[in-house]
């Protein structure tokens, strides 16, 4: 209840940069940071220009690349576990590839991300109100690539991939028919899961870091409650969004299939900021149906849903372009 008052006050859209550390290649190289944060404030950055100018940008919340999974979790915590009082939320990690996106959602086994956190406090939320309410949480995984929906929780080895398309249903909310989604009832189902969803990405490519680059990769987690003191039901979404890589490609390098990824990947992130930020500027017209990805977000976006969106980026000079990018594009939403 206190967690639902506190993103009443601040709005339902949030927007939190994360910071990358910089890698051993880019110190063995002696690449400098082009990016400062000033340690008495957690929601501003200053990104130093290659003219010597200075750029400052300011969101909910800023992460430097010292701060650690937990801190990060922290922040998100409130937005996520809103979803058990039957809130529909988003979160999104946007930003150019290898800025930590999937670091941020995913993670590693040593530092997981706010994937499993989160399904980890959801269960340790449930168990707290078992008295009064009883929850039973599932969990999906789905990939958009070029326009096209794929299941990443059924196991595809040689079959073609089955196709997967968005259904509007009687309620006026979007259904996926056909995709999988699997019951789960503790944390020990959960990691061992969202790695298989995970390595199910890459199948078919042959660098799954490439792949993973160019593909929106969508963990759905639905939550049904049911109120024992009034009978109350409730059935809401949580989506949790490792975003394509945001980066422009050189022009010389764009070619084929290449293009045809790369205008996609566009097209479906322009058309993600498009809807945030009409939902930030209350605008009457939000428009969901230009990607496979809003429309079918649509009914977890806008309206009193929670939305999160995380900027990652970079501290290298040699990123300096695609940050800045980025920052922009996370100004726009906010
Ligand atoms: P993306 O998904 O945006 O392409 P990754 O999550 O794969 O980027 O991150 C690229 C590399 O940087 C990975 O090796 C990852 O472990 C590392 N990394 C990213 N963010 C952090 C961080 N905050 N702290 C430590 N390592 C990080
Ligand atoms: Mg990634």
């Amino acid at each position: 209840r206190i967690y639902n008052e506190l993103i009443e006050i601040k709005g339902n859209i949030r927007v939190f940069c994360r910071c990358r550390p910089l890698n051993s290649a880019e110190m063995a190289n002696g690449l400098a940071s082009v990016v400062e944060f000033d340690p008495a404030q957690d929601n501003e950055l200053q990104v130093n220009c290659s003219d010597s100018s200075k750029k400052q940008f300011k969101f909910d919340h800023v992460f430097k690349p010292e701060d650690d999974q937990e801190a990060v979790f922290a922040q998100t915590k409130p937005v996520v576990v809103s979803v058990l009082d039957g809130y529909n939320v988003c979160i999104f990690a946007y930003g150019q590839t290898g800025t930590g996106k999937t670091f941020t959602m995913e993670g590693t086994q040593e530092n997981r991300g706010v994937n499993y956190r989160t399904l980890e406090e959801l269960f340790r939320i449930s168990e707290d109100r078992r008295g009064t309410m009883r929850y039973e949480l599932s969990v999906s995984m789905l990939e958009v690539y070029n326009e096209r929906i794929r299941d990443l929780l059924v196991e595809s080895s040689d079959e073609p991939i089955k196709k997967l398309e968005i259904k509007q249903a009687a309620e006026g909310t979007q259904e996926v028919p056909g995709l999988m989604e699997v019951r789960v009832f503790s944390t020990e189902d959960v990691w061992e899961l969202l790695r298989s969803g995970s390595r199910a990405r890459s199948v078919g490519s042959t660098s799954a870091n490439e792949m993973s680059s160019r593909s929106h990769c969508l963990l759905r987690v639905t939550v049904r409650g049911d109120n024992l003191i009034n009978g109350h039901k409730t059935k809401s979404h949580l989506w949790m969004v490792d975003l394509a890589g945001s980066e422009r490609v050189g022009r010389i390098e764009v070619e084929g299939e290449r293009l045809k990824e790369s205008q996609f990947i566009n097209k479906s992130l322009s058309a993600l900021g498009d809807v945030i930020s009409a939902l930030a500027s209350k605008t009457a017209h939000v428009p969901y149906r230009n990607s496979k990805l809003t429309h079918m977000l649509q009914s977890s976006l806008g309206g009193d849903c929670k939305t999160l969106m995380f900027v990652q980026i970079s501290p290298s000079v040699a990123d300096l372009g695609e940050t800045l990018c980025s920052l922009n594009f996370a100004s726009r939403v906010r």
